[in-house]
């Protein structure tokens, strides 16, 4: 008792003790804190292959830290008032410990593609994310050092003073930033020519910067409305003699690796119900993106990777909407994140997980949901239909909530979202039940098309949007700049069904196309090989870019 009395009288005093610090101090020590405690992925980057022992290696890192506090400090003065200085520095500190847990721990990038999909993800995703193992590294990373912020008193200064003594921090925080640049320049000039996403790694001014990126982009793109493509498609004259309307279901995937796809030979025969139908297993595609917000748009649109422009893109009509004009009648089926621009203006069916109880927990539905009711969709239209499947396939970190218990085939299974807390085997276990279950989810719509075959010429068309790093390299999820991105992240599952109603009547050559599928093929050719085999005319159509186009009788 009297230990306790003597250490709280002797440690109140300075408990209530209140720092009177400058704005510029404040902004000074969270630089500091930014480069020592937020840039580790970027300094083991950026020292790679250096020797320890040598003298140039601690000089390099030095300075990179040094250049790394200036940058920070330079681009916090430039915003930073008195009145909200600790306000933003909050937000800031509180959004950089998100951000390195997520770096640290999956080796995230934070470019503009992983902000777009950080800025566009849902409740349900976003509680997936958190787990209670961030607690310990959000303490530490954001917790202690608001402690710190909220105990210290900005000073107040005239406006002369503060206006002053502003423009002299900036000046030497200036000629620091040159000087450490010019120290580092050559070695980090090479680096950055060899390894230009590592800029994306400078913890927060990556974040800061793709947000802004993003949210320019999105401000210009909402101005203007979207670029018609293929202002010219209708059906080609075969349809004037066909029987029967044309049912045709896109299933894009989700998060499924062309590695673990049991047709593609992996050891594991994660695809046992597929592999008893009669498909199309195409066994070399390549994805456009490494994460859902490139890839969709991008596979749906005419010029996909080849020529790539993100702007363009997303400022574009897409696939569905030439399939529409040209008079098809189109349906985008969402059981995860939306369409992401590619169905703008054409109906939309968002699974509702309160209407499917048995199949969903916690805002999230099992793909079964899909199908669920998709039989009245197709009976309730008079003619053709091109019905989208939008998955949610293997969306992790959570593998093991992507499968139903009677899927649980290959066990022990990573049963939480901290894939680090697991073995390798755990995460791949729960990651392969989840592609069993894709299996049967695809396998389940090929027999509802077999029981339309009589109303409908019918097909499937199944490839999932990018890959899945499962630890390999110390990676975790997808979302890698496309450029060094490895390739269980971007080598992605496709899959074909076709009914003879559906091959006879488009003069399509089953063996030609057996054929195709050990070719390599990337998401580029998606657009065109939907126009190609459902004989739609536009000019917008290349048929170098057509899977089908050599099998095909015109
Ligand atoms: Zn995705």
């Amino acid at each position: 008792m009297r230990l306790t009395h003597e250490i709280s009288t002797r440690l109140g005093p300075l408990l209530r003790i209140r720092p009177q610090v400058s704005t510029e101090v404040v902004a000074l020590a969270a630089s500091v804190f930014f480069a020592l405690a937020c840039n580790s992925q970027f300094l083991k980057a950026a020292l790679a292959g250096r020797l320890e022992s040598d003298p140039s290696t601690w000089m390099f890192g030095g300075a990179m830290v040094v250049m790394l506090t200036m940058l920070h400090l330079f681009l916090l003065l430039l915003v930073l008032h008195r009145s909200v200085a600790r306000e933003l520095l909050s937000v800031l500190l509180i959004a950089t410990a998100f951000a390195t847990y997520y770096m640290q721990r999956f080796g995230v990038f934070m470019d503009p593609s992983m902000l777009r999909n950080v800025l566009r993800t849902d409740v349900a995703e976003a509680r997936e994310l958190f787990s209670l193992g961030m607690v310990p590294h959000l303490v530490v990373f954001a917790g202690l050092p608001l402690l710190l912020l909220w105990r210290v008193q900005i000073k107040k200064r005239s406006l002369a003073r503060a206006l002053a003594l502003r423009t002299l921090a900036l000046m030497a925080t200036g000629v620091l930033l040159i000087g450490s640049v010019f120290v580092v320049y050559q070695d980090f000039s090479a680096l950055m020519r060899n390894q230009k996403e590592m800029r994306y790694l400078v913890t927060p001014a990556n974040f800061l910067y793709s947000t802004a990126r993003v949210l320019t982009a999105d401000t210009r793109q909402a101005a203007v409305a979207r670029l018609t493509v293929g202002a010219d498609a209708r059906q080609g004259a075969s349809w004037s003699a066909r029987p029967r309307p044309t049912l045709l279901v896109l299933a894009i995937g989700e998060t499924a690796r062309a590695a673990n796809w049991g047709l593609n030979g992996y050891v594991r025969q994660t695809t046992p119900e597929l592999a008893k139908q009669d498909v199309l297993n195409f066994t070399d595609v390549t994805a456009c993106g490494t994460n859902t917000e490139t890839s969709l748009p991008c596979m749906f649109s005419a010029v996909g990777r080849r020529s790539y422009d993100e702007e363009r893109i997303r400022g574009s009509e897409s696939l569905l909407h030439v399939l529409n004009r040209a008079g098809f009648q189109v349906l985008w089926r969402d059981n995860q994140s939306g369409c992401k621009g590619v169905c703008d203006g054409l109906p939309i069916q968002q699974i509702d997980p309160a209407q499917l109880p048995e199949l969903c927990v916690d805002g999230r539905c099992l793909d079964d949901a899909l199908l669920s009711g998709l039989d009245t969709v197709a009976r309730d239209a008079k003619g053709n239909l091109v019905v989208v499947l939008h998955m949610l396939g293997n969306h992790g970190p959570t593998y093991y909530k992507r499968y139903p218990d009677a899927f649980k085939r290959f066990s022990p299974t990573c049963d939480t979202g901290e894939l680090r807390k697991c073995t390798k085997d755990e995460i791949v276990n729960a990651y392969d039940n989840a592609l069993l279950y894709t299996d049967h989810i695809l396998s389940k719509t090929i027999n509802f098309l077999k029981q339309q075959e009589r109303t409908f010429d019918a097909a499937l068309m199944y490839v999932s949007d990018h890959g899945e790093s499962l630890g390999e390299s110390g990676l975790y999820l997808h979302g890698v700049p496309y450029a060094i991105a490895p390739d269980v992240q971007t080598k992605v599952p496709m899959v074909w069904w076709l009914s003879a109603g559906f091959t006879k009547s488009f003069g399509l050559d089953q063996s030609c196309l057996k054929k195709q599928t050990t070719k390599p093929w990337a998401h580029d050719e998606l657009f065109h090989t939907v126009l190609g085999l459902l004989q739609v005319q536009t000019s917008v159509y290349e048929r170098k870019f057509d899977i089908s186009a050599g099998c095909r009788a015109e």
